[in-house]
């Protein structure tokens, strides 16, 4: 930013052309016998520096020191450290006497050509070193920012006693203490300003004034600022930087309208210290609006007003604002930098949008940006994300300097494209070129070969990671593992990772737990969900928000509502999703009423329904037998808040009337849709259709199913049941040849119950975990004071065989082991079926619960049935 203002600031001649020596005539065998300075002086202007510094070799009288001077600048201008390093090697014979004037200016030409080492070794062998010669050294490592060397000079400087630094010499050291916090540093060197009368001067006030608000020491700033007997726009900017760095984004809002009150109109650096503290803060619609603001007052716009505004709207999931802002600010002929590119890159990147991506990777290689690694990592990410390798390949290898991210990056899309092996090709190699990989790598690796399915090369990395590559594990590699393991649906394998990771201390994130909650969504999880809740509570995650909601969805596929209910009303604070959660949650356990009030709730307090409330709100009115609420909130939710209709609304709207006997109404409603009627509006129809025993639209629903689907084996059975009861003969069906042999065993019912530590798994049929006598006793003392009423409005079809020919089903063999297995029946059984429950089973699971005065949950391959008091929640429809 500021450039270095030396003393003895070298003139800069238009650039020399070296040309090597044209002919034998300059060679060393006839060079001129007089070797004196206008003949090096010549040299250099024809642009033989290497042959003047050569010719030094030959020079018997003392070498002019305007004459060395001249030298040293060649070769700053020539760029080329070993001429540098040559006449260094022949200046030192020259200089017998200690010679600040040339040894600052060796030190200034290293500097300049790039070996901070040289400059520093130069300066350190100086025998006498004046305020110069510390210029020269404290602006060489303050240009190549390096702000810890620099505080470490100027204390150097203060001990050798003789050097006091000036008005030019204290703003660097200040920038350093600002930029690596040293505040005590900052506070000395203000207490000599004082002491020495520099106070004076504003461009020391304002670096001192820098430091205070750089540091986070407001009051200290302000005090200061206030202080100061003259103030510019600098001074104002570095007090608004410091409270937007601070996050007291009102206050520095307040700083800038106060300083338009005293007459100081912003800059571009005010603007754009708000506008990017807003955009950081996720406000992009104020730094937009500032942005505008600021071209209306005409200041124009820079590179860091666009970048800033772009990175922005591309953090904050506001991708396609993202682009269009770049779009504008190459047509407003605005130049982006690197880092601007890839803040455009990134919104391709998480949308996927390989052809945006490519027109941004045009611009920067029109801009020269080709090779540059921070860009080209973004691009290699993004073609990666958009699987197409080679492109990332392409720009993977045109990259000379390749730091780890560029690594990275490339075997990470090989991994997510399933090419492991070239992955690892790339792993090793990287640790050929000196690139260690790091604990990205290696989680990269692990989550490649897991989800590939070679679980052994992924546990091996995950143990190699820290024995042989010295890199510890962090939570991010453990969480590999879980969702590896989760991918494949090896829900125990990865709950015994995610234990294991608790066993060794490692804290679970976020991530782990909205990873691992779902392998918990079932009846029979409920001991595990609690295990992890109380991991939630451990590691202190129940307030994020999205943990707390999934906690809420998993407690209530666990059967426990009232959980989901008291997790809800804990949260301190909640989004959309959380109360469409809870909604799904009441819809789920047939609690209509609680429903409907919650989204009535809901939108008193001003949150907007979106697709899943409305999905949500038109079940429970199906539930609660309410159609015209339920219609009303249909058109509601297409008319007012423009919200198109999609499968799942249609689904509950047929329940909403197929729960209500109107076949009629429900068929009229998806004869109007606009949509394809697929699979789940034809198995809602005809369940709607049996649930009122009319055979007839039943079979023309199933055979529509069956037309989508004509191999599903169940369909096809209840199909044929029908069939049976209009007395349609097989043969004349329209359905494909059945595979007979198939359908007459029929699929086998299986029921699961936790026990203890186990889960107890029931075939319908199979007796061995039950006496066979005591059971069937069982099973008639219950049936024994009620008649089975025969649901005449029901066509009652099953996929499993009748009881009399495939056995007693399943649910009622675990209710009875649950039941008689204990000396008193449990307050609660939880069960899951993988086939729909029959008419039967569903009547005895109510009676169960009404006898014994327990709940009952079952998970059947439709819905979940909580039966309590003789009553269950699916309202007898399923
Ligand atoms: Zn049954
Ligand atoms: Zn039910």
């Amino acid at each position: 930013m500021e450039s270095l203002i030396l003393p003895c600031k070298t003139i800069t001649p238009s650039k020399i052309v070296e040309i090597p020596p044209k002919s034998k005539t300059h060679s060393r065998n006839t060079s001129p016998k007089l070797i004196n300075d206008a003949y090096l002086k010549r040299l250099c202007k024809l642009g033989q520096l290497s042959a003047a510094i050569s010719a030094l070799d030959s020079c018997s009288s003392t070498v002019r020191h305007s004459t060395l001077s001249y030298l040293i600048e060649s070769c700053v201008d020539s760029n080329s450290l070993d001429l540098c390093h040559k006449l260094h090697a022949r200046a030192k014979k020259w200089m017998h006497e200690p010679d600040p004037f040339l040894e600052t200016k060796l030190v200034g030409m290293f500097a300049k050509c790039g070996s901070l080492d040289d400059a520093f070794k130069v300066f350190d062998e100086m025998r006498e070193r004046n305020l110069y010669a510390w210029s020269a050294v404290i602006g060489a490592f303050s240009r190549e920012k390096k702000w810890g060397d620099v505080v470490a000079l100027f204390y150097w400087m203060i001990e050798d006693g003789d050097v006091v630094p000036d008005y030019y010499m204290l703003p660097k050291i200040l920038q350093a203490c600002g930029n690596c916090g040293d505040v005590e540093t900052g506070e000395l060197i203000h207490g000599m300003v004082i002491k020495r009368g520099l106070n004076g001067d504003l461009r020391v006030n304002n670096s001192i004034l820098s430091v205070y608000a750089k540091c986070g020491r407001l009051s200290s700033a302000e005090k200061f600022f206030h202080g100061m007997l003259a103030s510019d726009r600098v001074s104002w900017n570095a007090l608004i930087k410091g409270y937007c760095q601070a996050g007291n984004i009102a206050e520095a809002q307040r700083l800038f309208e106060f300083m338009q009150e005293k007459g100081l109109e912003p800059d571009v650096v005010t603007w754009n210290v708000l506008i990017s503290s807003y955009s950081q803060l996720g406000k992009c619609d104020v730094a937009m609006k500032l942005m505008t603001e600021m071209e209306t007052r005409g200041v124009r716009p820079d590179v860091c007003t666009w970048t800033s505004t772009i990175l922005g709207f591309a953090q904050n999931n506001r991708r396609f604002e993202a682009l269009n802002l770049f779009r504008e600010m190459i047509l407003a002929g605005v130049e982006p930098n690197g880092i601007t590119l890839m803040s455009a890159i990134l919104p391709c990147s998480l949308e996927k949008d390989i052809r945006k991506g490519r027109e941004v990777h045009l611009v920067a290689i029109k801009l020269g940006y080709g090779e540059d690694v921070l860009v080209g990592n973004s691009l290699v990410d993004m073609y990666s994300k958009c699987g197409k390798l080679e492109a990332a390949r392409k720009v993977f290898d045109m990259i000379s300097d390749k730091d780890i991210y560029t690594w990275n990056s490339m075997i990470a899309g090989y991994c997510q494209s399933g090419y492991c092996g070239i992955a690892d090709d790339l792993f090793k190699q990287m640790q050929e070129f000196g690139v260690l990989p790091n604990v990205v790598t290696w989680n990269v690796m692990i989550t490649g070969y897991i989800h590939n399915g070679d679980e052994d090369q992924a546990l091996d990395l995950f143990y190699m990671m820290e024995t042989n590559g010295g890199v510890k594990r962090d939570t991010a590699s453990w969480n590999a593992l879980i969702a590896g393991y989760l991918h494949h649906g090896q829900k125990d394998k990865a709950l015994r990772i995610f234990r294991k990771m608790q066993f060794y201390g490692v804290k679970p994130n976020a991530i782990t737990i909205l990873s691992i909650l779902p392998a918990c969504a079932n009846l029979i999880a409920l001991r595990k969900l609690k295990e992890i809740h109380c991991c939630v509570l451990r590691s202190n995650l129940e307030s994020e928000v999205s943990v707390a909601n999934s906690l809420i969805d998993m407690y209530a596929k666990c059967g426990s509502v009232t959980y989901s209910r008291s997790i809800f009303a804990a949260m301190p604070s909640m989004d959309i999703i959380t109360w469409n959660t809870l909604a799904t949650a009441y819809v789920l356990h047939g609690c209509s009423s609680e429903a409907i009030e919650l989204f009535e709730r809901m939108r008193k307090l001003g949150y907007k329904p979106n697709r899943s409330t409305f999905a949500s709100i038109i079940s429970a009115y199906g539930l609660a037998k309410k159609v015209d609420e339920g219609k009303r909130v249909f058109s509601l939710m297409t008319e007012e808040y423009h919200i198109l209709p999609c499968l799942d609304h249609c689904v509950a709207m047929v329940n909403l009337y197929g729960r209500s006997g109107k076949l009629d109404e429900a068929f009229e409603f998806i004869r109007g849709l606009p949509i394809e009627l697929g699979v789940s509006i034809w198995s809602a129809v005809l369940t709607a259709c049996r649930r009122q025993g009319n055979v007839r639209l039943a079979i023309h629903a199933g055979e529509r199913l069956l037309e989508l689907e004509p191999d599903n084996a169940s369909t096809q059975r209840l199909v044929l049941q029908l069939y049976d009861l209009r007395g349609v003969s097989r043969d004349s069906s329209k359905m494909k040849r059945p595979q007979t042999k198939k359908l007459l065993t029929g699929p086998i019912g299986c029921s699961w119950i936790e026990g203890r530590n186990t889960v107890h798994a029931f075939v319908t049929g199979d007796f061995s975990q039950l006496d066979g006598k005591c059971m069937h006793s069982w099973i008639a003392g219950i049936e024994m004071n009620t008649k089975e009423s025969k649901h005449q409005d029901m066509v009652s079809i099953q996929e499993e065989e009748e009881k009399e020919t495939g056995g007693i089903h399943s649910e009622k063999l675990a209710l009875a082991y649950a039941v008689i297995k204990c000396r008193q029946p449990p307050r609660s059984i939880r069960m899951v079926k993988n086939l729909r429950m029959c008419d039967h089973c569903h009547r005895f699971g109510k009676l169960v619960s009404s006898k014994y005065g327990c709940e009952i949950y079952v998970h059947d391959s439709i819905c979940l049935h909580h039966f309590k008091q003789g009553v269950c929640s699916c309202g007898d429809y399923w």
